[in-house]
């Protein structure tokens, strides 16, 4: 099954652009629309991934700097490897997960650089946490590269010491792994 994103559309991008900005002036928020676009194109994954007669061979699991904390081990080309050990935060355990499926995973410590890296590296499957803005701009950064996306959870202020949704990543990191049928249950994101 070939992967089609609308977002590979410029009428669309400029579309959803309009819808966001007249949402945020009219009612203070475009949270409802982010969420229904995230959804969406995780629906769209979902079934490309279910389609597929084999795993994906090459996943890149992206996060943002914000998910850092400042004693973490994350290396300065972004990866997690320093982080296997560690047990302080989420990062430790994301990183023994993406080992144990053999997923690379690497910080990108601003977007324009994880955007770089996927269009470098062209993976199968690109699996990323953000926040809503940034989810946006990946969908129409890198349309053309299946890509499971999942809002951060929570944020001490903007940028810094963001929580993410390990079990839903590790579901996506174990279906897309395994691509199994049965793996890819519910995609609904909790934004
Ligand atoms: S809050 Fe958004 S813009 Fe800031 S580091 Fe996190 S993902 Fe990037």
């Amino acid at each position: 099954m070939t992967w089609h994103s609308p977002w590979s559309n410029p009428h669309w991008v400029c579309t959803i652009a309009a819808a966001r900005g007249w949402l945020r002036a009219a009612t203070g928020s475009d949270h409802d629309l982010v969420h229904t676009l995230v959804s969406d194109q995780n629906s769209r994954v979902e079934a490309w991934l279910s389609a597929l007669e084999h795993p994906c061979r090459d996943v890149l699991l992206i996060l943002p700097r914000c998910v850092k904390r400042r004693c973490c081990n994350v290396g300065p080309d972004g990866s997690l490897d320093g982080c296997r050990s560690c047990e302080a935060c989420a990062l430790g355990e994301l990183a023994r997960l993406a080992e144990h499926h053999g997923i690379r995973a690497i910080v990108a410590f601003r977007s324009h650089i994880a955007y770089a890296a996927a269009r470098r590296d062209r993976p199968d499957l690109i699996i990323a946490t953000a926040c809503e803005d940034r989810l946006v701009k990946a969908m129409a950064s890198v349309p053309d590269i299946p890509a499971f996306l999942a809002p951060l959870t929570g944020m001490e202020r903007m940028c810094v010491n963001a929580e993410l949704d390990i079990a839903w990543i590790g579901a996506r990191l174990a279906a897309a792994a395994e691509g199994s049928r049965e793996q890819n249950t519910g995609c609904d994101v909790t934004i």
